[in-house]
């Protein structure tokens, strides 16, 4: 079943066939060994993605009950979380952690900035915090955080790192075995099927290294049932036994998807992600598009594009849609200012080009002396590899 449209939004992305096809698999019952050994596959690839020996769950839900689950399964209410934001999802730990009781302090960067390091030092100083939450790269703003400094920072005050990559997995290394410095680790990865994994949204992912394991076991009773990784605990070891029922066919694509990562190589796919977004946005700039974030700053797997003067947000998205490119609007104060493009996942570059043949065309309904035949030889110059 290809796919009609290019989807280029911040996820879901592009499916390929052969993730279609092992979707459109026979369901079978949720004990059958064969869904057993496809869910103990699964389970063995997420861990060698995320290097780590800790415990991984694959659980039906979107990206926001992984980020729920990370939380209530290692702070208490009353205990207290520090948000790093630099945008949309980054606050949403806000809402979701003082939800369950739990205090909250923030850094918020600047939107298309990083967090200020200093600052984020001064917060961990002026109080204790069970744990700190980073988002890999905030989908609002196209910017990616910088675990080499924010990780080993927060593992000196104590704090369990909990970084959302739900729009950065598999296209940024999430390295769960890598030493930051003096042996600090991230201790949660959380994520989503649909983004930069490649799969329809429908699965959250996530994986609790050693230290969140023990803050876990510390807890005794969490405030939740379904979020409880200690309902998970026993399935995950064997997946014959029953809790809830798991998204049968979802763990097929799952599989499916993990299997074309780790045959391209984890390095080799951060490579491309990396080189596929420099190019995008070098063409996109010579379109008069700026990219939001500087690109010291910018994201593998999105880019949140400033229009040039002149360009109404809803006529170009819906004209560039009737091409059969669809990319998303902007959030909050940048909405109508500016659009996000996804370029994740297991988009093809072909698709990447033709995106920004279209994306100019489009513009220059809008505005004119466009010049699209210079964008994408930079493009062909830069994504080759
Ligand atoms: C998309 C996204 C989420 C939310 O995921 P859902 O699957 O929509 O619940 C959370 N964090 C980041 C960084 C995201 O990009």
């Amino acid at each position: 079943m290809p796919n009609k449209e290019l989807l280029l939004i911040p996820g879901p992305t592009p499916v390929t066939d052969e993730i279609y096809d092992a979707l459109s698999s026979e369901t079978y019952a949720h004990t059958d060994p064969r869904v057993v050994a496809c869910t103990l596959d699964s389970l063995a690839m997420t861990r060698q993605m995320f290097n780590t020996d800790g415990e991984v769950f694959l659980i039906a839900g979107s990206g926001t009950l992984a980020m729920e689950m990370a939380i209530v399964n290692t702070v208490a209410p009353g205990e207290r979380i520090l948000v790093l934001s630099q945008g949309f999802f980054g606050d949403r730990f806000i809402k979701l952690a003082e939800s369950f009781g739990i205090l909250v302090d923030v850094v918020a960067s600047e939107w298309g900035k990083r967090v200020c390091p200093a600052t984020v030092r001064l917060k961990l100083e002026s109080a204790k915090y069970k744990a700190v939450t980073i988002t890999h790269v905030d989908t609002s703003t196209g910017v990616l955080a910088d675990l080499d400094t924010l990780v080993p920072l927060c593992k000196t005050f104590g704090a369990l790192v909990i970084l959302d990559g739900v729009c950065a997995t598999a296209a940024a290394p999430e390295d769960m075995g890598h030493d930051y410095g003096q042996g600090a680790r991230l201790d949660v990865v959380l994520t989503g099927s649909q983004k930069a994994i490649g799969v329809p949204p429908g699965l959250a992912i996530i994986a609790f290294g050693p230290e969140a394991l023990a803050a876990r076991a510390a807890l005794g009773k969490v405030g939740a049932y379904y979020a409880d990784i200690y309902n998970w605990l026993p399935i995950m070891k064997d997946p014959g036994k029953y809790f809830a029922t798991p998204a049968v066919n979802m763990l097929y694509a799952y599989r499916k998807a993990l299997q074309i990562i780790h045959a391209e190589g984890l390095g080799a796919r951060y490579a491309r992600h990396s080189r596929v977004a420099k190019a995008v946005r070098e063409a996109l700039r010579l379109l008069g598009l700026v990219p939001l974030a500087d690109e010291k700053v910018a994201a593998p797997t999105l880019s949140c594009l400033l229009y040039p003067a002149g360009v109404d947000d809803l006529t170009f998205r819906k004209s560039l849609a009737a091409k059969g490119v669809v990319v998303a609007g902007s959030l909050a104060s940048l909405a109508g200012k500016a659009f996000r493009l996804g370029h994740m996942g297991n988009v093809e570059v072909a698709e990447l080009r033709r995106a920004i043949a279209l994306i100019g065309e489009t513009l220059g309904e809008q505005v004119v002396g466009l010049n699209v035949t210079a964008a994408l030889a930079v493009f062909d110059a830069q994504s080759r590899q």
